[in-house]
């Protein structure tokens, strides 16, 4: 996607998938405990606007632990861990429920998923999730991600979702993830300490200078703060999406940033499917190598996917979703690709038509060995 400047919510306007994260402050009034409704409406008629011009859409929704303290009668404060677990098993129920009823009225089918770090970070279970929000999106479902916070442990939390919401980014190929909060952007300073303070409305390096400014979590209900929303950016732009900054506490959020409401862009140097091809073509050691014959060669060298047909031999370790190395016979690597079978499976498949995959393997996996979007040509290969 090339998105055209300096109109600075072109992102917004034009990508293709857009994932959305709002924080417990913007959800769940202070005073009562309970979710601001009219406020939420006013979302989520813009979140079926984007879905209306043929944007794909995900939100990214806190307020659980929130909603579920006032409920248990868990006083204001820090929360132990097994609290604020038991808090949000209480509270995401409301949530759920809360988004059912808004996106019923409208006809839209609301799917909750609750992810854990290690769906985003072990590779296995990085593909069930990304196979499982692809699954809805094509079903039209709006999918409502929040933290499986009831089981997750300390060490394996990501505890905001701020960068929950920048690894579903990267899981789904997102060109845009706007963070709504209770700040508008990224500011030179403190602002309510410092009367100078100035908001940066781009942001094209995440510099040291950038992240002294973001200083340490202050909201009251969230437990992200600008370090995380820092920490999101990075990942975000690194994976080719671009990532706002905005206020969220307005009606109808979305709008005013395609308005013109002032907030904070990071501006990635990528594409999504650049960036996945830079981070394959760069796995420091693939787990094991696929040999090709030459037929496959040119296909590849074409832009085509390496079907079963082509492959001729297959070394090393691998599971589902690793990196393997393609070499020819005379064992150059021309490419590198996340292989869609293990090391096992390759092994019936190899030199077979991919019309037979389900009756070799007894199920019906991919017709690519690697496809073409998870294949990255790393030489200049000869002609064949
Ligand atoms: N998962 C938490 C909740 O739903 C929110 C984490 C955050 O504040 O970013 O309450």
């Amino acid at each position: 996607m090339t998105l055209r400047q300096p109109d600075s919510a072109a992102p917004l306007a034009q990508a293709r998938r857009i994932v959305v994260k709002v924080g417990s402050a913007l959800l769940v009034d202070g005073e009562s405990g309970r979710i601001n409704r009219a406020w939420l409406e006013t979302l989520i008629d813009d979140l079926l606007r984007l879905r209306h011009r043929g944007q794909r859409v995900i939100l990214v929704s806190s307020g659980a632990i929130a909603l579920g303290r006032r409920r248990l009668g868990l006083k204001p404060g820090a929360l132990r861990l097994e609290e604020s677990q038991a808090a949000a098993a209480v509270g995401q129920i409301r949530l759920a429920h809360a988004y059912k009823e808004i996106l019923e009225t409208h006809d839209v089918t609301v799917a909750q998923v609750l992810l854990t770090l290690e769906d985003s970070e072990r590779r296995r279970r990085y593909l069930n999730a990304r196979a499982t929000l692809e699954a809805l999106l094509d079903l039209g479902a709006l999918p409502v991600i929040n933290e499986n916070d009831t089981v997750a442990t300390a060490e394996i939390r990501y505890g905001d979702n701020d960068r929950l919401a920048a690894r579903v980014a990267q899981m789904i190929g997102a060109e845009c993830l706007v963070l709504l909060s209770d700040v508008n952007g990224l500011y030179s300073a403190d602002p309510n300490k410092d009367r100078s303070a100035k908001i940066i409305r781009e942001v094209r390096h995440i510099t040291p200078e950038i992240e002294a400014m973001a200083g340490r979590p202050a909201s009251q209900l969230g437990s992200g703060g600008m370090a995380a929303k820092i920490m999101a950016a990075r990942i975000a732009v690194g994976a080719g999406c671009h990532l706002c900054i905005a206020a969220g506490s307005h009606r109808h959020p979305l709008r005013r940033i395609e308005e013109g409401a002032e907030c904070t862009w990071f501006i990635p140097t990528a594409t999504p499917a650049a960036a996945r091809k830079q981070w394959i073509a760069g796995t420091l050691r693939p787990a094991g190598a696929v040999t090709i014959d030459g037929g496959a060669l040119r296909a590849l060298l074409e832009g085509a996917s390496l079907l079963p047909a082509g492959v001729t031999g297959a070394r090393g370790r691998f599971d589902r979703g690793d990196t393997v190395s393609v070499i020819t016979s005379d064992g150059a690597e021309v490419a590198r690709g996340l292989v869609a079978y293990s090391d096992a499976d390759a092994a019936r498949i190899i030199g077979r038509k991919s019309s037979e995959i389900a009756e070799l393997l007894g199920f019906r996996g991919r017709d690519e060995m690697i496809h073409r979007d998870d294949l990255v040509l790393t030489q200049a290969a000869p002609a064949p």
